[in-house]
């Protein structure tokens, strides 16, 4: 008998999207634990789970997107570099895997800056990984984690996950940072659309395919759970900068999505994480794309 494989092949799909190549690059997945959502008790979070997948635990993909064409190679979200464990940190290697060198990236899109999309953009000791690539933010996401006030008056664990850790790592990127306000075009066809709640300055974006398909939305944290958050969008997570603001959100790319048919992809949406929306008697479904076979 042949050798039995100790780990999992790389997490890379690729998908052709218009004129565009989009690939999931998995950082790998996050298991959710008990209290993550708190408009929920324990036994209802776990009755949800089970009415969706059959058993209760919570285990969330963490996906990257990168997008090739035009001559251009841009990364949506940087993944979580040493910070998050043995299940996380796979961003390099599937990125390897998807034939894409760090240095062939010319931009990273951040939909926020949170460990798990942001820290894997430098080394543990503070040097970049990505020596070309712009990074291109929300405005907001940029001065809120860079105010002093709001750090002094955070929780000490969001002074040191979130504030300390957003800092460290966007230094060595200064000079090459480039914000952007709600509706602004970001790079040809991709549009930055705000979506604050979850930080004040997370984003998703909209890019336009062309050759008659729909348009693509990446989403970002838009959903953590989808079996819970999707049929019930206004419940938030204990992540959630404003919990009020992020439902209000999500139901705003909700009816965005269903209302132009959009493809979506999402980086908790379980791997690889594309995705169409309908609304059925009022709820909202999630209707996760079948694998493609063929590029
Ligand atoms: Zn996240």
């Amino acid at each position: 008998m042949s050798r039995l494989p100790a780990r999992q092949v790389p997490a890379v799909y690729h998908r052709r999207f218009g004129d565009w190549l989009v690939s999931t690059v998995s950082d790998g997945y996050v298991d959710s634990p008990p209290g993550a959502m708190p408009g929920l008790t324990q036994d209802e979070v776990d009755a949800l789970m089970v009415a969706a997948q059959g058993t209760a635990p919570i285990r969330t993909s963490v996906n990257m997107f990168a997008l090739r064409g035009h001559g251009k190679t841009y990364l949506f979200d940087a993944g979580s570099g040493t910070t998050m464990g043995p299940s996380c940190g796979r961003l390099p290697d599937s990125l390897e895997a998807a034939g894409i060198a760090p240095g062939d990236i010319d931009a990273i899109v951040l939909t926020h800056v949170h460990p798990d999309h942001s820290n894997g953009l430098t080394s543990d000791d503070g040097k970049a990984l990505f020596p070309r690539a712009e990074i291109i933010v929300h405005e907001t996401e940029i001065s809120h984690w860079f105010d002093d006030a709001a750090m002094a008056v955070a929780t000490e664990r969001a002074k040191t996950r979130y504030f300390a850790s957003a800092r460290f790592r966007l230094a060595p990127y200064k000079g090459r940072i480039r914000t952007f306000r709600d509706g602004e075009e970001v790079l040809p066809g991709i549009t930055g659309i705000l979506c604050a709640g979850h930080t004040p300055g997370h984003a998703s974006y909209r890019i336009v395919g062309g050759q008659g398909g729909p348009d693509l939305m990446i989403w970002g944290d838009t959903v953590h759970i989808p079996e819970i958050q999707v049929p019930r969008p206004e419940i938030t997570m204990l992540y959630d900068a404003e919990p009020p603001l992020a439902a209000a959100s999500r139901k705003m790319i909700f009816e965005t999505v269903v209302r132009d048919g959009l493809l979506v992809a999402g980086m908790h949406v379980h791997f690889p994480g594309f995705a169409r929306m309908a609304q059925v008697d009022g709820q909202y479904r999630l209707l996760p794309e079948p694998w493609n076979y063929e590029i």
